[in-house]
């Protein structure tokens, strides 16, 4: 912008510096031009009167340089020239000057020389006996004039332009100054211009208006980054070019990246062939999902392209762990393929034996033995559905059923003496020792808990052993504590007999009457009072299972 003013200034100047020149030039000559006129004028006058009184011998003698005098009869004939030889000379009749001289008395005329660098001035006057007195000088044309002052012209001109270099540049950045002093931080606050009060003022109000909107851009990203980082799924935001220009922390932590991932190409980060096909998705603007397995787990990604109207914008890539829903998926395949197995092998032995108790195949003193065995086996099938549909009710959560305070002593003490027959019949002592505890709980849950605990340490013991119940109060928690003296479990087994359907001695638990299904059901009993199973034995050194409640 100063530049501009500067150069306008300039050229301003020197134009008018110019026009000045030229209109210099033109008066001085017009009136150089007028003052030569008169004094020709004068000059004829004096000459016409000295021929009218002298005659021809008025020019003897005559010296003059600076005009020229000619001298021409009525008839056009050249009498006299004091420049050139008369009788060479053409009729001057035609000339302007004589033609008006001959007519009115007076005449004047001005012509170019060839060059144009001259200008002949002429006054003629006629005499008394009707010859005509003619006087010429030369005048310097414009051109001359102007070529003849070129020097100081140029002189001036330069003068001048130097003049107005530094004037323009000291007004071009005067001009300028409140310009670039003005604060657009607070457009009103400036005292400059009148002029600038419309732009100010239009400055300030698109100020308050950006404000207001990146104010709430800043909410909306703030909202977004807060639901975002809080999410345990993964988002990833991509432009077209597949590059991320969003990542939360929950993505950055699953694909072990950091934050120099944003603005890096996806294939940066992972270069599976599954993100390969959802990039190429995403630049078909389509919908596409993928499984992916990272780190040891198994990720769900769910790619959405983003439109804005028709034109693709992007793409988000949403990554969901998995695995504990591929796990439970697992969990019951295998569960259901471990109830047929185990529903078959009874039926097998029921079917069989009523086939040939039926056809009448089996000897009268064997019947009984069948029957027993029939018995036996709808016995083991009732129990094993029981116990299926006891988890089953578990695994829905059982959040419904209502908690109430339960004396965990007493309701050891029931169990307990439930069990007493069956310990007996074991040759196994079973004894509760310990104090009233009550615990916020679930009745039916809390009495599977101890039953499965106390009939595996009868069935799983010698005879002659012993199982001891105890209820415990200690640093805000209450223990189930079940000891027995019997075969005990080696350690490699001590984690996996919470597993359904796991017998460390699968014979041993069957011909027991096991359904293998007593510690998950205790497991997951304890989860749902936010209760930890302990579990200490080694082989041949009996177990102690103790069930830690939060009081
Ligand atoms: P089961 O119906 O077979 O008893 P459980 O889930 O109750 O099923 O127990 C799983 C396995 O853990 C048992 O088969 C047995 O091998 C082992 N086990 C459980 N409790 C004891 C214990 N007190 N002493 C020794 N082994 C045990």
């Amino acid at each position: 912008m100063t530049k501009r003013i500067f150069r306008s200034i300039c050229l301003a100047a020197l134009g008018v510096a110019a026009a000045a020149v030229v209109l210099f030039l033109l008066v001085l000559y017009d009136y150089f031009g007028g003052v030569q006129q008169q004094q020709l004028q004068m000059q004829t006058e004096l000459a016409a009167q000295a021929v009218t009184n002298e005659g021809i011998t008025y020019f003897d003698g005559l010296n003059s340089e600076q005009y020229r005098i000619t001298w021409v009869a009525a008839d056009g004939k050249v009498i006299y020239d004091n420049r050139s030889d008369s009788a060479a000379m053409e009729n001057h009749l035609e000339r302007e000057e004589i033609r008006a001289a001959l007519l009115t008395g007076e005449g004047k005329s001005s012509r170019y020389s060839d060059t144009l660098m001259e200008r002949a001035l002429y006054a003629a006057k006629r005499l008394p006996d009707g010859s005509v007195i003619r006087l010429s000088v030369s005048q310097h044309t414009l051109l001359t004039l102007f070529l003849g002052m070129l020097q100081p012209i140029c002189f001036i001109i330069i003068i001048a332009g130097v003049l107005s270099l530094v004037l323009a540049s000291r007004l071009a950045k005067k001009i300028v100054e409140p310009l670039n002093a003005l604060d657009l931080e607070q457009p009103l606050s400036n005292e400059g211009y009148d002029e600038l009060s419309p732009l100010l003022h239009r400055i300030d109000s698109q100020q308050r208006q950006i404000k207001r909107q990146s104010e709430e851009l800043a909410q909306k990203q703030k909202e977004f980054e807060t639901v975002t980082e809080n999410m345990t799924e993964g988002i990833i935001l991509l432009n077209t070019k597949g590059e991320v220009i969003g990542i939360n922390r929950a993505a950055l932590r699953l694909f072990g990246a950091d934050t120099a991932a944003l603005g890096q190409h996806m294939l940066a980060i992972n270069r599976s062939p599954q993100i390969t096909e959802l990039l190429a998705a995403a630049a078909a603007g389509r919908h596409a999902e993928k499984m992916l397995d990272i780190a040891g787990g198994r990720y769900q990604l769910i790619l959405s392209p983003v439109n804005s109207g028709n034109v693709p914008s992007g793409a988000v890539l949403l990554v969901i762990d998995a695995t504990e829903k591929e796990k439970a998926e697992q969990m019951r395949r295998e569960f259901t393929a471990n109830v047929s197995h185990e529903l078959k092998t009874p039926l097998h032995t029921i079917a069989g034996s009523a086939e040939l108790l039926a056809n009448n195949m089996v000897k009268e003193a064997d019947k009984m033995a069948f029957y027993q065995r029939i018995q036996a086996e709808t016995q083991r099938m009732i129990r094993l559905v029981e116990d299926i549909i006891r988890l089953s009710h578990l695994d829905e959560g059982a959040d419904d059923i209502k908690r109430e305070p339960v004396d965990l002593l007493a309701l050891a003490a029931e169990t307990v003496k439930t069990l007493q027959p069956a310990a007996a019949k074991a040759q196994v002592s079973l004894t509760l020792a310990g104090e009233a505890a009550v615990i916020e709980g679930i009745p039916p849950l809390l009495q599977s808990i101890v039953y499965n605990l106390c009939d595996n340490a009868i069935k799983y013991n010698r005879a002659g052993g012993s199982v001891a119940v105890s209820v415990t109060r200690a640093n805000g928690t209450v223990r189930l504590s079940v000891a027995d003296t019997g075969i005990g479990i080696p350690a490699e087994y001590q984690e996996r007999i919470f597993e359904r359907f796991y017998r460390v001695d699968q014979s041993r638990s069957k011909e027991l009457g096991g359904t293998g299904l007593g510690l998950a059901i205790v497991k997951h009993a304890a989860r749902l009072h936010g209760a930890e199973i302990e579990l200490k034995s080694a082989a041949n050194a009996g177990a102690t299972v103790t069930v830690i409640f939060p009081v």
